[in-house]
């Protein structure tokens, strides 16, 4: 009798996790190999969610999803959303428990990839004997630095949010205020603080980790990732670390098409390269006062840009993400007076979404101020397009410290002590610096360089294909 196998993947439940593995799995089965998507239900859940997964299903019938039944949880405000979040996905841990026996009852599981934050899911495949890899949505820097985390733990007893003007040193990465570290790892008081510490105790138990990254973008993180460096006390070999990216989601669905078209043909009728592009990510959002700002600074710089604004925040300190992202906010209410009469012939202001990768490969846009989301980076890396790194949330600014210091692509937006408020006089300094200085040109120069190294490591004899091809021998070769 053929045995036959199958490779089960399990992302984190919000949509920009589930669309990066999804897109692991499309390179996956391009080389003969099935795939099954374990998916929670009932937190975080997408709108789209239900039409995303059919439409995969049916353009590409090697990937079937498994919802599990409903759970829920109730967010409290006393502690974070993270933690919550990693709450939820640790009740989940017996619907996956039943869903891989299941599976294992008619074929073989030949490998288990989970997202880094469903670590509660590896004990359970390693005890009935799959082998498990993580798939790492963010770049290596970031990798090294939670894989490094650990050990981070263990000198001080304070949390990271009192460190103010402490570096955190981790190999492969620049160095970091302590203040700046990811979200969920800066305050020892909430529960996801703990959370990310046993994920991040775990990543070298994985047979081996699968990174949205090409090596020639962060060599310095991948060879701390690569050689062992971010992992101290390692007493064997580390995982294997497999960089097969940048990989690019298709263009999203937005509910709003008629944005698409009016974003393409107004970049139609703009000089070549004279755009800058402001865009903050599916999540990214600012108090009035702070839009009102950038307005300021984009009206005195002079240049032409396209900006994506979303329904403002509340004056809340440090909270810079929305979760309403519905357009239902009139734009005249939160931008200056007369700002959008006043800048109309060389400006254009999009409520809540733009048709973000179509954007960066237009030929009108000279430059992108980024909120330093991950796949924003590899979005403007592989569009060429030099950056202005303005990170906001998660971990943005590590991210930020990659871009501005190793990969050289990008200025950075002095941010305010304390509330991370940037004046209109930084917005206007630092778009004329990109669009106009010496230092721009040879950030755009970088990018250039950049944009066609990302082509050449997906070409036939490119480091991401190889990784790609060393990924699938191993998911093919191993037996039970
Ligand atoms: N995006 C977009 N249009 C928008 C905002 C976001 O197409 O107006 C897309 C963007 O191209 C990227 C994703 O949403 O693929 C955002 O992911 P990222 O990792 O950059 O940031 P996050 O939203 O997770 O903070």
């Amino acid at each position: 009798m053929v045995e036959t196998t199958t490779i089960v993947m399990y992302p984190a439940p919000s949509i920009g996790h589930i669309i990066s593995m999804v897109e692991l799995a499309k390179l996956v089965i391009q080389h003969k190999i099935s795939i099954t998507i374990l998916l929670t239900t009932g937190f975080l859940d997408h709108p789209s969610i239900d039409s995303y997964i059919n439409r995969i299903s049916t353009s590409h019938p090697s990937i079937s999803f498994l919802r599990f039944p409903s759970v829920t949880v109730t967010h409290s405000n006393t502690h974070s959303l993270a933690a919550t979040a990693f709450q939820f996905i640790k009740t989940n841990a017996v619907n996956v428990q039943s869903l891989l026996r299941q599976i294992t009852a008619k074929t073989v599981i030949n490998a288990f990839i989970i997202d880094l934050f469903c670590t509660s899911a590896m004990e359970i495949a390693s005890a009935i004997g799959i082998p498990v890899y993580y798939f790492f949505t963010s770049g290596a820097a970031v990798l090294s630095l939670y894989s490094y985390f650990p050990e981070i733990h263990t000198q001080t007893t304070a949390s990271f949010k009192d460190m103010a003007g402490v570096q955190i040193h981790a190999p492969g990465n620049a160095a970091l205020n302590a203040t700046l570290m990811p979200d969920p790892v800066l305050d020892r008081g909430d529960p996801a603080y703990w959370e990310m510490l046993y994920f991040c105790e775990h990543l070298s138990m994985a047979k081996g980790i699968v990174v949205n990254t090409f090596c020639e973008l962060e060599d310095v993180a991948v060879k701390a990732v690569e050689d062992g460096a971010c992992f101290p006390d390692l007493k064997r070999t580390p995982p294997s670390v497999y960089c097969i990216g940048p990989l690019i989601a298709d263009a999203q669905q937005s509910d709003e098409a008629r944005h698409i078209k009016d974003c393409l043909s107004w970049l139609d009728k703009q000089p070549s390269r004279s755009v800058v592009f402001l865009c903050f990510g599916s999540r990214g959002s600012f108090t009035v006062t702070q839009l009102k700002e950038i307005a300021e600074g984009l009206e005195r710089s002079e240049h032409r840009f396209l900006w994506v604004v979303k329904r403002p925040i509340q004056d809340q300190l440090g909270v810079k993400q929305v979760h309403d992202t519905t357009n239902d906010f009139e734009l005249g209410s939160v931008l200056p007076n007369g700002f959008i009469e006043r800048t109309k012939e060389r400006g254009l202001v999009v409520k809540s979404w733009a048709p973000q990768v179509e954007v960066l490969s237009h030929e009108s846009v000279g430059g992108f101020v980024s909120h330093c989301g991950w796949n924003s980076v590899l979005e403007g890396v592989v569009a060429g397009v030099p950056m202005i790194a303005w990170p906001l949330y998660a971990e943005q600014h590590v991210n930020k410290n990659v871009m501005v210091e190793d990969m050289k692509v990008a200025v950075g937006v002095e941010q305010r002590e304390g509330d991370r408020f940037v004046s209109g006089e930084e917005v206007e300094k630092r778009v004329r610096e990109l669009m106009e200085s010496e230092r721009g040109s040879e950030i755009r120069e970088k990018s250039l360089k950049f944009k066609d190294m990302a082509r050449d490591a997906l070409g036939e004899f490119g480091s991401s294909t190889k990784a790609l091809a060393n990924l699938v021998q191993t998911l093919n070769g191993i037996n039970h």
